[in-house]
């Protein structure tokens, strides 16, 4: 198999045919072995229905329908691991993603890139001060945190090279940090500017709500992308300095109440001081709960702290 395309949905009756349409041209085109995953992310609004009647007419089409809407993050892991193709190709089941740009991200792939990552450059060219500005400084605030400088990191359309999809591990909907986690595993990523049009039909599924969400998100994927592998430098280096400045803060108090006889109820500073030297041992120990939990994390996946690259 040369190209999977895996496309999740949640209710997206009306906009499946006119997709698979269009994508069947594309393949046709390409002129290579392909599969089309459609994954049902628990549709409640007769796209199944749909599915089938794509299924009868496309033998390239394979369907999954999870038991329940599980997200995009997951809907895309489902096809991702079923996926067979030497390159995987991600787009969107509302239109809003133009299959005919396929071809110039699987180009990239073949000049020897891991993955080939959309930028909608004109989506928000009417919006200027509602969408495209807040969308910008988001992008700008993910490529500064991960280290991997992206225009869009919201475009669903990308291809990658078929091991790397299989191999990434995604949570919660980190759908929106692929190319940072990605670049953990050493991948080579470049973007390629796609076509952008309003989705067809339906509605977008997602709310305001996805602004703190995604930030919490980014957190997370900073920490594990940093620190997953040694949670005791960063808790324990802070903890220590802590406890160190608490300690002395206290010693020299000691030394005031019991030399100079001064008292000592009435003055914050003791306060403070104990403070210190109870949250340094704190987060000494957070640090080293920590690292058990890196050892949890990484062996109960069988995840080696390193990635190969070639082996001769
Ligand atoms: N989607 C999904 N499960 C969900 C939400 C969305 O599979 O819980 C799919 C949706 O059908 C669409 C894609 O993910 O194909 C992107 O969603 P949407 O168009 O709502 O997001 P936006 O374009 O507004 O970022
Ligand atoms: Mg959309």
């Amino acid at each position: 198999m040369d190209v999977s395309i895996v496309v999740p949905l949640y209710n997206e009756r009306d906009n499946l045919a006119p997709l698979h349409h269009e994508l069947v041209q594309v393949m046709r085109d390409l002129g290579c072995s392909y599969e089309i995953l459609f994954v049902d992310d628990g549709s409640t609004d007769g796209s199944v229905e749909e599915l089938r009647a794509i299924k009868t007419l496309n033998d390239h089409v394979r369907v999954f329908r999870l038991a329940r809407n599980s997200g995009q993050t997951a809907a895309l892991a489902c096809g991702f691991h079923h996926s067979t193709g030497d390159i995987v190709v991600a787009i969107d089941a509302d239109g809003e993603n133009d299959p005919h740009d396929i071809p110039r991200l699987i180009a990239q792939l073949k000049d020897g890139c891991d993955l080939a990552s959309g930028w909608r450059r004109e989506r928000w060219r009417d919006a200027r001060w509602t969408r495209r500005i807040p969308s910008k400084a988001a992008n700008a605030l993910i490529s500064r945190m991960t280290g991997v400088v992206l225009h869009d990191y919201g475009c669903t359309l990308k291809a990658y090279r078929g091991d790397l999809a299989r191999r990434l591990r995604l949570y919660g909907e980190m759908h929106r940090f692929v190319p940072a986690i990605a670049a953990e595993e050493g991948a080579r990523i470049t973007e390629v500017e796609v076509n952008f049009r309003p989705r067809r039909t339906g509605a977008s599924k997602y709310g305001p709500g996805r602004i703190l969400r995604t930030l919490l998100d980014l957190l997370t994927v900073r920490f594990l992308s940093v620190y997953s592998t040694r949670p005791i430098q960063v808790f324990g280096l802070i903890g220590l300095l802590m406890g160190a400045l608490g300690g002395l803060w206290t010693a020299a108090l000691v030394f005031e109440k019991l030399f100079l006889h001064q008292h000592l109820g009435n003055r914050p500073a003791l306060l403070l001081a104990v403070l210190f030297v109870v949250v340094g041992v704190q987060l000494v120990s957070l640090g080293l709960i920590g690292e058990m939990l890196a050892r949890t994390y990484h062996e109960s996946q069988a995840k080696p702290v390193y990635v190969i690259k070639e082996e001769f």
